[in-house]
């Protein structure tokens, strides 16, 4: 823990104190990775409760996972109890709502249930929840469930689309912020192909008469309440003084909406963030709302940080020069603030033969890493010193190992495991659409006569499951229960005998919400959920061409498509603090392919100098680039 000097801004160094204290007005905070943005952020907040004396209860604070807000809240806590420690107990910061927009817009429904014809005790909808309704609105019989399934996908689409058309339709000028002008949007969006609205209308009613509400609806549902009702808009401006949103870059449509009701455009709104780091246009985020910041806040104080305190600096140059051909902020620069790293710690980059060959690498390199006083003894070996340099004291919590599909994982899981390594895996995917939570959940929610504490109650529901022949799921197996009942154990633990707090946090969850940074386990992480976390030790594997950029078969990439997945790059890439491995191999089993094919190494590569790295393992002549390379520099 850091020792707190006099003021709370001291920690920050003269451009981060510079951001939190402008305390009127709009702020946008647009800097690299590593520059400190979320430390800032968490400083100006305490800075705001503690030291200008604005009620913690006016303070909102939004981030992306559930995970980042309980980090933040801590945070909060520890700084302000240790700035005013004479009053412990009145400034923990515990007023402030600190919340994902998931969270926020349920919070929102909940004191408004009867404005959509919901009860006090509404639910969000799981998926064959969504799936009976959706049945339902298209009078499917019950077995057509495959149909359902697309009929959902393709409603939920339109929806996203039709929003963003009538956003289209009133032209990108700036809105002022006032209820009904709210969900001005960017780009150009493809017409949808069939007119869903009513079958959305059925479908709706449908979760209505079950008294449900479904996920994508927690954000929409406030917003629409909103844009109707000046006199709450009022209220909640009333109520929250001070917005922050970190990771601005990777708001949607319906979240910017929701925004601009609450934030009037000259109001105290902090938005923080990094364009080159919008990573989830899939889900629909729009980096273009960053980008038009200071036109949607006319008043704005824009502020650059551009020291980069978390990575040694190959690997930062590694990472600016990765990003270079596709960054969205021009002129940016970005400087290494640790010293003398240049020539000491360097970057790997490993040619494997095959993916076993590169889990291999990863769990003898983990090996040897964590085995700390024997890296001289590991010239014998097949790794040797050169590939680590001394970093001592290195732990399991230190490292992790990144890509790009949650399917890479395997290999380097059974690796690791051979060599005794405990590992922790999360994705960025739905917790409930996760194999065998939903069934689990299930029991929980439909069993009777088990009272108690909700972990408990996990494991009892997991052992009737896995004793019982019958699953709901035939292909569920026993594997996939375990690892659902530890993906839900730290939540469950969280949530005490709160069966409705806990079936909430599944519905608006994230896998990765789960991660545990204090377990002693080599995280595993897709790149998407990697975000806003660093690890001193970061191993980036599959950096080949088909997974970084991913291409899917007969599906070629847009241009904006390929531009992201470098962004993936580089996201992942300064995730490290002091070693870097990136690795590669030269053939890969897809899914679809009867075999395993060549693959080459990412083409994005190609635009970092080699001269950062040592590159090691048996293909260490570049392959030849193929034609259909990307436009590199
Ligand atoms: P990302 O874009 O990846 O989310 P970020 O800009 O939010 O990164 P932080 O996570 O806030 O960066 O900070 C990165 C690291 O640098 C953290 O370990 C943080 O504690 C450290 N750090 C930030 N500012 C300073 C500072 N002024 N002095 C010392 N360390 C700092
Ligand atoms: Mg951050």
């Amino acid at each position: 823990m850091e020792r707190l000097g006099t003021g709370l801004l001291d920690l920050l160094d003269p451009d981060q104190k510079a951001a939190a204290q402008v305390t009127d007005g709009p702020v946008l905070i647009i800097a690299g990775p590593g520059t400190g943005k979320t430390r800032t952020l968490i400083q100006r907040l305490g800075h705001l409760i503690a030291e200008c004396g604005v009620p913690a209860e006016r303070c909102l604070a939004i981030t992306f996972t559930r995970r980042a807000a309980d980090e933040m809240r801590e945070r909060l806590r520890f700084l302000l109890a240790a700035a005013q420690p004479e009053q412990r107990d009145a400034a923990t910061g515990a007023g402030a709502t600190v919340s994902t927009f998931h969270a926020l817009g349920l919070s929102i429904l909940r004191e408004h249930p009867d404005r959509f014809g919901l009860t006090a005790g509404f639910r969000i909808a799981d998926a064959d929840e969504q799936l009976d309704a959706v049945g339902e609105a298209a009078g499917l019989p019950d077995d057509e469930t495959a149909q359902a399934r697309r009929l959902l996908r393709q409603l939920q689409e339109f929806r996203r689309n039709a929003g963003r058309l009538r956003a289209d339709a009133r032209g990108a000028a700036p809105t002022d912020g006032r209820p009904g002008s709210a969900t001005a949007g960017a780009g150009d969006r493809p017409e949808p192909a069939d007119d869903l609205t009513d079958l959305v209308k059925d479908y709706t009613a449908a979760l209505r008469a079950r008294d449900l509400v479904d996920l994508d609806e927690l954000v929409r549902l406030p917003v629409q309440l909103l844009s109707k009702d000046e006199a709450l808009v009022a209220a909640y401006r009333r109520r929250f003084t001070h917005v922050f949103v970190d990771e601005y870059q990777d708001v949607d449509d319906t979240q910017y909406a929701l925004l601009r009701l609450l934030c009037p455009a000259d109001g105290n709104l902090c938005a923080i963030g990094d364009p080159d780091q919008s990573i989830y246009s899939f889900r629909g985020a729009e980096v273009g709302y960053f980008l038009r910041f200071a036109e949607d806040f006319p008043t704005a104080t824009v502020v650059r940080l551009t020291r980069n305190y978390r990575s040694t600096a190959p690997i930062l140059a590694a990472a600016v020069q990765a990003i270079a051909p596709d960054t969205l902020v021009a002129g940016r620069s970005l400087a290494p603030a640790r010293r003398g790293a240049i020539n000491g710690a360097r970057i790997t980059r490993y040619s494997a033969s095959s993916p076993a060959d590169e889990a291999d690498f990863v769990a003898r390199t983990v090996d040897a890493l964590v085995g700390g006083s024997s890296f001289h003894a590991l010239d014998s070996g097949r790794v040797d010193s050169r590939e680590h340099g001394p970093l001592g004291g290195v732990s399991f919590a230190d490292i992790a190992v990144l890509y790009r599909t949650d399917a890479q994982a395997g290999p380097i899981i059974d690796a690791l495991s051979r060599s005794g390594v405990p590992v922790q895996k999360r994705s960025h995917d739905r917790l409930l659409d996760r194999p065998g939570v939903a069934a689990i959940v299930d029991e929980l929610r439909y069993a009777t006569g088990i009272d108690g504490a909700i972990a408990a109650r996990v494991r009892l529901t997991a052992q009737v499951l896995v004793g019982r022949g019958d699953r709901p799921d035939a292909n569920l197996t026993d594997a996939d229960i375990h690892t659902a009942v530890e993906l839900l154990m730290p939540l469950a633990a969280r949530c005490g005998a709160d069966l409705e707090t806990f079936l909430a946090e599944l519905a608006t969850g994230a896998e990765v919400d789960t991660w545990d940074p204090r377990a002693d386990r080599v995280t595993l992480l897709t790149l998407h959920a990697s975000k806003g976390l660093e690890f001193p030790v970061v191993f980036l594997v599959g950096c080949e061409d088909g997974l970084l950029p991913h291409r899917l078969p007969g599906r070629p990439p847009t241009d904006e498509q390929l531009a992201e997945e470098r962004r993936l790059l580089f996201v992942g890439i300064t995730r490290a603090k002091d070693r870097l491995y990136l690795s590669h191999a030269a053939r890969r089993q897809r899914r679809g392919d009867g075999e395993p094919r060549p693959a080459d190494a990412s083409p994005f590569l190609a635009a970092i100098d080699h001269r950062l790295y040592d590159r090691i393992g048996d293909d260490p002549e570049p392959r030849r680039p193929q034609a259909r390379q990307l436009r590199l520099i």
